[in-house]
């Protein structure tokens, strides 16, 4: 019974570790696991920003579906980008990081001509190359040795394998529309230990250039390189309401405690509109 109870706690632990990303969340028996103690000492020791950030071996491999809490990382970081190689020619952004209707994009969509060669931006080792239907499609997840992690997904075809160690510049796909994706386009998505930010923070897609600060390196401070922390915890409040036959907002105003003009405010709708059946409307 007490092995019994403590199974189900550890599951249940695991479960909430890993609801890491709501876009899609793939899974790999390649992927390793870390050791938070060694995690805490390996970020005393480069608490001042004055040191870049080292990946030195494999055990600070973070699996994609764990993520590391944003307070447990130094204020502000430098990201090693003297090695960096654009990942495309395409300065076409169709999509940009950020609140995505009811979703949150976690990355930025590029349109790229099918075929298109894409490179990976920094050195490092492929952690995952494989094919997730309906999300990502054909996608690679690149550990990069300055510590960041690229996804890029949607190829036509990969031409990495899991395992392999790339350098800066190094085809590793060719553009294309698996998985969800309604054209040719590159989905890129940057994440220091799990946690996702804006590749356009990182780099500006008009110069291909890195937004570098000091000597080749990328500060990144937690404060801007993640300014869309609140956006998220403000979709965490969300709650929605589907709408059944004869209900008007009216109807759901009075239900939830809130009036017509916040629903109307939360959903970009107008108090004239006119409301469907089966339609989900935001509530909070
Ligand atoms: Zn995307």
């Amino acid at each position: 019974m007490k092995i019994r109870l403590t199974l189900i706690l550890l599951t249940i632990t695991l479960s909430v570790f890993s609801q890491a990303d709501p876009t899609s969340t793939p899974t790999s028996t390649t992927e390793q696991s870390y050791q938070i103690p060694d995690l805490i000492e390996f970020f005393q020791s480069y608490t001042t920003p004055k040191q870049e950030i080292p990946i030195p071996n494999s055990s600070f491999l973070i699996p994609h579906s764990n993520k590391i809490s944003l307070d447990s990382i130094p204020d502000s970081l430098y990201i090693a980008c003297a090695d960096y190689h654009p990942i495309t020619t395409s300065q076409r952004i169709t999509s940009r990081f950020g609140i995505r209707g009811a979703r949150f994009h976690f990355g930025i969509d590029i349109g790229i001509p099918y075929g298109d060669t894409i490179r990976s931006p920094f050195s490092g080792t492929v952690r995952l190359a494989t094919y997730q239907r309906g999300g990502y499609g054909r996608y690679v997840i690149i550990t990069h040795d300055n510590g960041l992690e690229s996804v890029m997904a949607h190829f036509s075809r990969t031409l990495v394998k899991e395992g392999q160690q790339i350098v800066a510049g190094q085809p590793v796909g060719l553009a294309g529309s698996t998985g969800r994706s309604t054209g040719s386009h590159l989905h890129l998505e940057f994440r220091l230990f799990g946690n996702q930010f804006n590749p356009e923070k990182l780099i500006d897609f008009n110069t291909f250039e890195i937004n570098t600060q000091e000597n080749g390196c990328y500060l990144m401070t937690i404060a801007d390189t993640y300014s869309h922390r609140p956006q998220l915890e403000e979709m965490k409040r969300a709650a929605y309401h589907r709408v059944r036959s004869g209900e008007t907002l009216s109807h759901i105003a009075r239900r939830y405690g809130t009036s017509i003009r916040r629903l109307c405010a939360l959903n970009g709708i107008k108090e004239t509109s006119i409301i469907r059946i089966g339609q989900k409307i935001r509530y909070r």
